[in-house]
């Protein structure tokens, strides 16, 4: 009796090791590695708290003029606590007042990743893991900046990622997977998009078929800014802003590259009389979640809450101004096990290294903020938006254009 168990327990035991032999490389290829993070990582004992000013919406349009779209990748609703506890309760964020969850899920897998949720989010379709701007068939899927710019509006990205990286890139390339950073650069070159600001200059300078594209770039009439300084001085025109080789460094090295880079983009594209399209990602939340670095978290957290505070204070005085703030997919697991509002501290822990299938906040402000509110899927966001877009009254823009010529 005890040795045919025993005979049975090594077939299952040699089954399950085949299983994993056979299965690995597909774990492998689509999770992050499982990250064992130091207990100093999970605990943020507290900082400096910013002050939070309180912005309403005023107007009466009946439908936005311009469109910011503010992305925190691996944002869930345990990163934005956390940022609120450290900053001693209060955050930008509460200022929103219409708020809703999303559903994330990508086309060919539950819990996805940025790629298929960011081709979501702009393009309003479901696509497999990793694939870009692309459906499951690999036919490119229009998405809402080039919808925008069809019925000429300016538009514009930022980030603290490459502006090649998955989430950026989703609002500008089409390509079958989000790893061609080099085609994903070529696709900018191609697009049209008036501004992009953010890192990844290697991609366009440094490239494996030697061309430099930022001549390309010149051609077309952008300015080139490779330093924050350049970024913020420009005015108006087209801007290609790439101030990191790759990534930017985390927010305690790079100092206020997304207020800087959301405060110029929006200066530049406010310029145009049709109104304007703008991506804002706060790309290192997510990295700062594979990390299960409570810290770094919180740094990216607040600085993208601040970069909202700046997206607020023009949408309160404009009143044409829709600005939706959510998340492509939470990125960690993250749970807050202890804090504290008068030191800021936080206790963070994590039940994995990679993303989770969890819905997300979403919020909204100014005119059409109502429709994002309830149970949503990330579909629905470009699709709503489109629904503005494409109502948009072209006799009216004609009178404001005569009204309000362009400043260059
Ligand atoms: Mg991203
Ligand atoms: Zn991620």
């Amino acid at each position: 009796m005890k040795s045919i168990l025993k005979k049975r327990m090594l077939v299952l035991g040699a089954s399950t090791l085949i299983g994993l032999l056979i299965f690995s490389p597909i774990i492998a290829q689509t999770d992050y590695t499982k990250v064992e993070a130091k207990d100093s990582a999970k605990i943020y004992h507290g900082g400096e708290f910013y002050p939070v000013s309180s912005f309403s919406y005023n107007g009466t349009a009946q439908a936005p003029r311009n469109v910011i779209l503010m992305i925190g990748d691996g944002m869930g609703l345990a990163h934005i606590f956390a940022g609120l506890t450290a900053n001693g309760g209060d955050l930008y964020l509460k200022n929103f007042n219409k708020i809703g969850f999303v559903t994330t899920h990508a086309a060919n897998k539950f819990v996805t990743g940025s790629a298929a949720s960011g081709t979501a989010l702009a393009t309003g379709e479901k696509t497999n893991y990793t694939f870009l701007g692309v459906d499951p068939d690999g036919q490119p899927l229009r998405n809402i900046r080039e919808i925008a710019q069809g019925i000429g509006k300016a538009t514009g990205v930022v980030s603290t990622s490459s502006v090649t990286h998955a989430t950026p890139g989703s609002f500008v390339g089409h390509q079958p997977t989000r790893y061609m950073e080099e085609e994903i650069a070529e696709d900018f070159v191609n697009s049209g998009i008036d501004v992009f600001i953010g890192g990844g200059l290697k991609f366009f300078n440094n490239r494996k078929d030697g061309r430099n594209l930022l001549e390309d770039l010149e051609s077309k009439g952008y300015q080139i800014a490779t330093s924050l300084e350049e970024v913020a001085k420009t005015e108006d025109g087209k801007l290609a802003g790439l101030v990191a080789p790759n990534g930017t460094a985390r927010k305690s090295l790079r100092g206020d590259v997304l207020e800087v880079a959301t405060q110029t983009a929006l200066n530049i594209l406010d310029n145009d009389p049709d109104g304007f399209f703008l991506m804002i990602e706060g790309s290192q939340i997510d990295w700062a979640g594979h990390a299960n670095d409570t810290p770094w978290i919180i740094e990216e957290m607040l600085d993208f809450d601040l970069t909202i505070g700046k997206v607020l204070e023009f949408a309160a005085k404009n009143e044409e101004t829709l600005v939706i703030v959510t998340a492509d997919h939470e990125t960690g697991g993250l749970t807050i096990e202890d804090g504290n509002y008068k030191t800021g501290m936080v206790k963070g822990d994590y039940t994995t290294g990679g993303h989770t299938g969890i819905m997300v906040p979403i919020f909204a402000f100014g005119p059409g903020a109502e429709d994002f509110t309830g149970f949503i899927d990330n579909t629905d966001i470009p699709k709503k938006i489109m629904k503005y877009l494409e109502t948009q009254d072209s006799s009216k823009r004609k009178s404001r254009r005569q009204r309000k010529p362009r400043r260059k």
